[in-house]
């Protein structure tokens, strides 16, 4: 399909209890296609008013929908899921124009995507209780779940579509009711996707889409909101805090997925053809614009060499584009402060007596490119090791032993995913208990699947998303006791 007829179909209202409108005022704001700079779009902006309106809708409809059958949730979702493949390249084609990721890697994400939907389609039906007697022997224990009610869910630009699944279907199959704010850089593709549950058939108010420049106040309206039950925000770890805080008086579950600062560990004893198509795909998936991306390659002294010649030479032949051409595997940065964050950060490293191997610069306009770089010898105290680089940057460290491995991967706030390439299995074990993450890839590159819980320790988030936990972020749990009915 041709781009512009994509981009007319797609809504370009807020979606407040079941009607698409426009915001107060008529207000809009402009997306653009970061590998061009151009307007893709002009879709309503949401005032604070509208923020309200969007949770009185979720509000009004939680009593019917917590009610619906379990089944009947299922088989939404499961014709969701059905919808979504069948419109798989359309979703690809918009994430690729208003995100920038290169095409495959779209329809990769479609996939994921889709995956939710079809996982906690299934979910929905599973949730149980349990019964028994009480170890006195004096009563019946009754355990229960129950829908937490309306949720307020944020999400980011880098997976437009699988953040927003994630979110967006297990909240349906507990029986919530939400308002979603996608990011206002890529709102394109939520907007679409709830369009698609509308056409399968969801009633009015269960999922509101409020699309807006003013994320802050609008934010702190409906988390302010008495009615509301649940915040999941999915973003960087400064403003997961703030959110926090803006929940603690309303006493509100929680779920955080925020930043990380991924260690990739390549052992003397590693297969090191597996470790360098890990370490490609750990680092430049979404242009390494990933959470999970790799952010510091510790590599044993002993092949850190040949390690780092052979990643060098796969960067330098990476094409850079837009991401509809063929062949692209670097598309473009999401914004100017994401190639000028790039830019500084490999600076410093190089300042600090990092040597360059490949790429360090950005491209002239139009488009916000940076391009695929690798750095080695990264010194400890360089700032690219402390931050999150959210770019297609490599930068190796050596180690010498074990020990001197894990004190630096673990020399870090963030915790969310690790990568270790080892062929000793007792070594991966010992990796698995001591390396301070909620999740890793032990001799893969990626590690994310519907069916597993993702999410992090210590900085990087509280909860779970996806897997059998997944749901459970969305129910809360009662128990209830009753005397023995025999007296
Ligand atoms: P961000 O700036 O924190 O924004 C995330 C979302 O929060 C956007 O929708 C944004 O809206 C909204 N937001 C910003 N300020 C807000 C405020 N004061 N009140 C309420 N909402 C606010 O993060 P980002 O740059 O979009 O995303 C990158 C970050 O997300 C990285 O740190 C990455 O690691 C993290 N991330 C984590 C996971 C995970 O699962 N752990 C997955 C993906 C990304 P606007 O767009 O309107 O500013």
């Amino acid at each position: 399909m041709h781009e512009s007829e994509l981009l007319a179909r797609v809504p370009e209202g807020l979606l407040i209890n079941g009607e698409w409108r426009p915001a107060e005022g008529g207000r809009t704001l402009d997306v653009h296609d970061p590998a061009t700079g151009q307007l893709v779009k002009q879709i309503a902006d949401a005032s604070v008013a509208d923020g309200k309106a969007a949770m009185d809708a979720a509000a009004a409809a939680f009593p019917a929908w917590a009610a619906t059958p379990a089944r009947e949730r299922a088989e939404l979702l499961r014709h969701t899921f059905d919808l979504l493949k069948d419109r798989a390249e359309d979703f690809a084609l918009l994430m690729t124009i208003e995100m920038g990721k290169p095409l495959a890697e779209a329809r990769g994400e479609v996939t994921y995507g889709a995956e939710f939907v079809r996982w906690f389609s299934e979910e929905a039906a599973h949730v149980q209780g349990r019964y028994g007697a009480n170890p006195e022997g004096t009563g019946r224990m009754i355990v229960s779940q129950h829908p937490v009610g309306p949720c307020y869910l944020i999400t980011p630009w880098n997976f437009p579509l699988a953040m927003a699944t994630r979110k967006i279907a297990p909240a349906l199959a507990a029986g919530c009711t939400v308002v979603i704010k996608p990011a206002e850089l890529t709102p394109l593709t939520t907007m679409f996707f709830a369009q698609l549950l509308v056409e399968a058939g969801l009633p009015a108010g269960v999922v509101n889409v409020v699309t807006t420049s003013t994320a802050g106040p609008v934010s702190e309206a409906i988390i302010g909101d008495p009615r509301l039950r649940k915040l999941s925000f999915t973003g960087s770890t400064p403003v997961g805090q703030r959110l926090l805080a803006q929940a603690a008086p309303g006493v509100l579950r929680t779920s955080m997925e925020l930043g990380g600062n991924a260690p990739f560990i390549v052992f003397d004893d590693a297969d090191l053809d597996k470790a360098v198509a890990g370490a490609m795909a750990a680092k430049f998936r979404n242009v390494g614009q990933a959470c999970t991306a790799a952010n510091r390659f510790i590599v044993h002294r002993s092949l850190v060499e040949e390690f780092t010649e052979r990643v060098t030479a796969q960067v330098k032949g990476m094409k850079i584009g837009r991401g509809t051409e063929s062949g692209v595997s670097i598309g473009p940065l999401i914004d100017d402060r994401a190639v000028a964050k790039a830019r500084q950060l490999v600076d410093d490293a190089v300042e600090r007596g990092a040597e360059l191997r490949a790429g360090g610069q950005a491209l002239e306009g139009p488009g916000t490119f940076y391009e695929p770089t690798v750095v080695s010898d990264v010194p400890e105290g360089s700032d690219i090791l402390r931050e999150e680089i959210f770019g297609p940057v490599l930068a190796i460290v050596p180690f010498d032993d074990e020990d001197d491995a894990v004190r630096i991967a673990n020399d870090t706030e963030y915790g969310l995913v690790s990568y270790v390439y080892t062929e000793n299995l007792a070594r991966g074990q010992r990796m698995i208990e001591r390396l301070e993450t909620g999740m890793m890839g032990l001799n893969i590159g990626v590690v994310s699947n519907a069916a597993a819980p993702f999410g992090g320790w210590k900085f990087s988030g509280l909860g779970r998303e996806g897997g059998a936990e997944g749901i459970h972020e969305y129910l809360q749990t009662k128990y209830t006791l009753t005397p023995n009915p025999f007296g």
